[in-house]
């Protein structure tokens, strides 16, 4: 039986998500335990070692992409991407009602997200790079609620509430705010 070890590790692209940018993913023979990633342009590339597959895999890529997103977020990664969730999101909860843009930002230091109901501009932190799709999707339609009423009013809450696990999404933001350390629910809540 020969196995030819491949001189060149197998690379597989993932294209961006709203979360996130292209990720080119390089399995590697030479790497066994410990994996790396990187900024190459727009691209984020993740090395992982060859034996890992599957979910392992999966969490494995996963951790590295969003370890480096915490570190250096891109500003422009993702934006385009942000932003056509958020349409798609509007399109569905808030009867198309969108905003003018959506970014990410890394200047919001207490908050998740914000609306300016003047310019109908959403800015989202950075630092929910690293959530579940479905806390930033919540975070959007909260944002998206707040284009058509200002205040946490009932009639806020029972648009933003159309998406099905806004609630989920408060409780597990407050536990993501204790993780990273931030003092109070207060300092680090939906705006
Ligand atoms: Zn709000």
């Amino acid at each position: 039986m020969s196995r030819a070890t491949p001189r060149t590790p197998a690379v597989e692209v993932e294209p961006p998500r709203f979360d996130r940018p292209e990720v080119e993913i390089r399995a590697s023979t030479r790497r066994t335990k410990t994996g790396s990633a990187h900024w190459s342009g727009s691209r984020i590339v993740v090395q992982v070692p060859a034996r890992l597959r599957g979910r392992e895999r999966r969490a494995f890529v996963d951790e590295l992409v969003a370890r480096l997103l915490a570190q250096r977020p891109q500003h422009a990664a993702g934006d385009g991407a942000l932003e056509d969730r958020c349409r798609e999101l509007a399109a569905r909860y808030t009867d198309g009602v969108a905003p003018a843009s959506v970014r990410w930002t890394g200047s919001q230091t207490t908050r998740w997200a914000s609306c300016s109901p003047d310019t109908r501009e959403i800015r989202v932190s950075t630092r929910l790079r690293q959530c579940p799709a479905w806390v930033i999707d919540a975070v959007l339609v909260h944002e998206l609620a707040h284009l058509i009423e200002a205040d946490h009013s009932p009639a806020f809450h029972e648009i933003a509430n159309r998406f099905p696990r806004q609630r989920d999404a408060e409780v597990y933001l407050e536990g993501y705010a204790l993780g990273l350390g931030l003092a109070s629910e207060a300092d680090a809540g939906l705006d």
